[in-house]
């Protein structure tokens, strides 16, 4: 699984990183993924933080 941040929409709120700090980080009041393949036990909390974003900017790629 692979996971992304739309920048354009993302309004640097820090849901994703509080949720999955491993896998988000905020730059700039921007979310990025700072993985490139997220591992097996990090994919419930990455979900969760794509279903939490307030604004929907995160995207999931099954690999
Ligand atoms: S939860 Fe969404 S809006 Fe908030 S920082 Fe993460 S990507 Fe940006």
């Amino acid at each position: 699984m692979k996971a992304c941040v739309d920048k354009e929409t993302c309004i640097g709120c820090g849901l994703c990183t509080d949720t999955c700090p491993e896998v988000f980080e905020l730059k700039e009041d921007k979310a990025y993924v700072k993985v490139d393949v997220v591992p097996p036990d990090l994919q419930e909390k990455v979900k969760e933080a794509k279903d939490n974003c307030p604004v929907d900017a995160i995207w999931i790629e099954e690999l």
